[in-house]
């Protein structure tokens, strides 16, 4: 919880706290002279010596006036501050453990500018062009756009059955592990395995593995070759989506992955060699679907 401190008056006490310091301590440096330099004998008489000494005390009064009313204005935090068992690390007795406590303070600054930067981001983030989905979309706009991600599973079927018949030497089936959302999964001749990730008819995952590794959506391949392949899907599956004509940004995706059918096989279209860095070229372009090595792609 959050202590709100005025820090007008915050300021101004400590600013009477420093004068009435001074003054203190002016007022003492003139008593302990003692009025040296005064020229008659008595010097407590000497009009100079005293007026000096009234003059502090005025300002010191004067300073003690002005502390009383900004503390006045200052409001005492309500308990105290309730720091948990991380207030104990600042008694922390061991040497190498006593920056515990600094490094603690300093990640909650970063966790408050996290929040910060969070919420200004937001406003920034609501007009990006490139989210996916279309909840804050006027309602009129909404009845527009066709919701691509809540279809009958009978429509998912149809549109991946139709994939599946334009490329014989890619054998699919489709499966509802967990939700109506479709999982199919794939492979491509003798080049790969994969399992695409549906959300309706949007494809939202996709991972491809070696033929003999185990399949599942989260775990990498432990080849390089089908890591890269991966993650081109992912930039490929953002590319091909379309709201508005789903079944055809399947399509598209599809043929575009079926294009590696020649992974290991065609040459870079841009330097005509097999390997570049011990890897085959795991980059297809999205039209002419010809193949180029990372390092070789426009
Ligand atoms: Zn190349």
């Amino acid at each position: 919880m959050a202590v709100s401190i005025p820090t007008d008056s915050l300021y101004s006490a400590l600013n009477s706290v420093k004068k009435l310091r001074t003054f203190m301590g002016d007022l003492f440096k003139v008593l302990s002279s003692g009025g040296v330099g005064c020229e008659k004998a008595d010097k407590f008489l000497d009009s100079k010596f005293v007026e000096d000494v009234q003059d502090y005390i005025n300002k010191i009064n004067q300073a003690f006036r002005d502390l009383e009313q900004s503390t006045n204005n200052l409001s005492a935090p309500a308990g105290p501050f309730s720091l948990g068992n991380s207030a104990l690390l600042s008694q922390e007795s061991v040497p190498n453990k006593q920056a515990l406590y600094k490094q603690l303070v300093k990640s909650f600054k970063w966790n408050d500018k996290v929040h910060e930067y969070s919420a200004m981001s937001l406003p920034l983030l609501s007009f990006n062009l490139l989210k996916r989905s279309h909840a804050n979309s006027s309602p009129k706009r909404r009845r527009i756009q066709p919701n691509c991600h809540n279809v009958p599973p009978q429509v998912v079927d149809s549109a991946i059955a139709f994939v599946d018949r334009l490329f014989p030497n890619m054998t699919m089936s489709v499966t509802r592990p967990y939700t109506s959302n479709a999982v199919l999964q794939i492979t491509l001749g003798r080049v790969f395995q994969g399992l695409i990730s549906f959300k309706g008819l949007m494809i939202e995952w996709v991972m491809i593995k070696g033929l003999g590794e185990q399949l599942d959506l989260w775990t990498e391949s432990r080849y390089k070759v089908f890591q890269k392949v991966t993650e081109n899907t992912h930039a490929a599956m953002l590319h091909f989506y379309s709201p508005t004509i789903p079944d055809y940004a399947i399509r598209s995706f599809m043929t575009w992955l079926h294009s590696y059918q020649s992974l290991f096989s065609d040459p870079c279209k841009s330097c005509h060699n097999h390997l570049h860095n011990n890897m085959p070229p795991t980059w297809r372009d999205y039209r002419s679907l010809e193949p180029y090595h990372e390092e070789c792609k426009h």
